[in-house]
């Protein structure tokens, strides 16, 4: 059954290693895309050199290979479209839908991340400043496969947002809505965490004419310390020889149960079970889930 139509990717940043959240995310992805004979592409979400963790990047490659989440086609990496996302930034500033900030984090401070909008109508040039996009004062609202409706008001919950920050590193938004339009990307399934991040892409893409992924966002993994995994602090990259055991977790954690002759699978014979099996109405209904509950 091959379904040309169904587009997806994993979008990994290389900011740590892959551990068992991303690990959910990832096997979300892959199956809801091989289950219907779609592709699956990966993208590495290297915008922020700073914070990336030497070596990571190809440890993330080793740790999908082991675990037999097999990608088609090149690998993607947002460092090599620099010139792609610095012509967009300049566009939307030369058509006035952005501005240049100079805010200072200390002007910024008790807004409640909210832009209170001092430089929006200040007309400041745009080397040396960060850049934000102009928000509307209007709700943006999306139906998720598994979290249900969503909408937030882009004026009143989030402000005019920065697409190129002062340093010149390009932001995450506005990588992420031009790189799925360019890469066909109709199907979006990822972590709850970006759940919030989502009506501001549905904002871009109106604005640039692209046109609506699906999306599908799997619960996050919580530790029992309430952390959310490997964000807070670095994770250990997973261990390459328990492949079969932890993907058997993360088709736990997304209501995907294997049966027990599938222990000793390889990574690819329960993939390949997986997708078979797979539907996204089981995977549960919540944004969090405790890493306790899946042992
Ligand atoms: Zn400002």
């Amino acid at each position: 059954m091959q379904n040309s139509a169904y587009i997806g990717r994993f979008a990994p940043t290389p900011s740590g290693y892959l551990h068992f959240g991303s690990l959910v995310a990832a096997v979300a992805s892959y199956l809801d895309a091989r289950s219907v004979g779609g592709r699956w592409l990966l993208r590495m979400e290297d915008l922020d050199p700073p914070r990336e963790v030497t070596g990571a990047q190809a440890a993330i490659l080793d740790t999908l290979e082991r675990y037999g989440l097999h990608w088609d086609g090149e690998l993607v990496r947002q460092s090599d479209r620099h010139g792609e996302y610095a012509a967009l930034v300049q566009r939307l500033f030369d058509q006035g839908l952005a501005y240049a900030c100079i805010c200072s984090r200390k002007q910024l401070e008790g807004s409640g991340g909210i832009y209170p909008g001092h430089c929006r109508n200040a007309g400041h040039a745009g080397h040396d400043a960060a850049i934000r996009l102009r928000v509307p004062e209007l709700t943006y609202r999306f139906s998720d496969r598994v979290q249900g409706e969503y909408s937030q008001h882009l004026g009143k919950e989030v402000g005019d947002f920065v697409i190129r920050r002062r340093d010149g590193l390009y932001a995450y938004q506005l990588a992420v809505v031009l790189d799925d339009a360019w890469q066909g990307v109709n199907n979006v399934v990822r972590g709850a965490d970006l759940l919030d991040s989502t009506p501001r892409q549905l904002y871009l893409q109106e604005l640039l004419g692209f046109s609506q992924p699906r999306y599908l966002h799997v619960p996050l993994i919580i530790q029992p310390d309430g952390h959310k995994l490997g964000k807070s602090y670095r994770s250990p990259p997973l261990p390459g020889d328990q492949a079969t055991p932890l993907l058997i977790r993360a088709l736990r954690a997304l209501g995907q149960p294997a049966p027990d002759e599938l222990a000793d699978a390889s990574a690819e014979e329960l993939l390949a079970w997986s997708a078979r099996h797979w539907d996204a109405a089981l995977v549960p209904r919540t944004r969090n889930l405790a890493e306790s509950q899946l042992r």
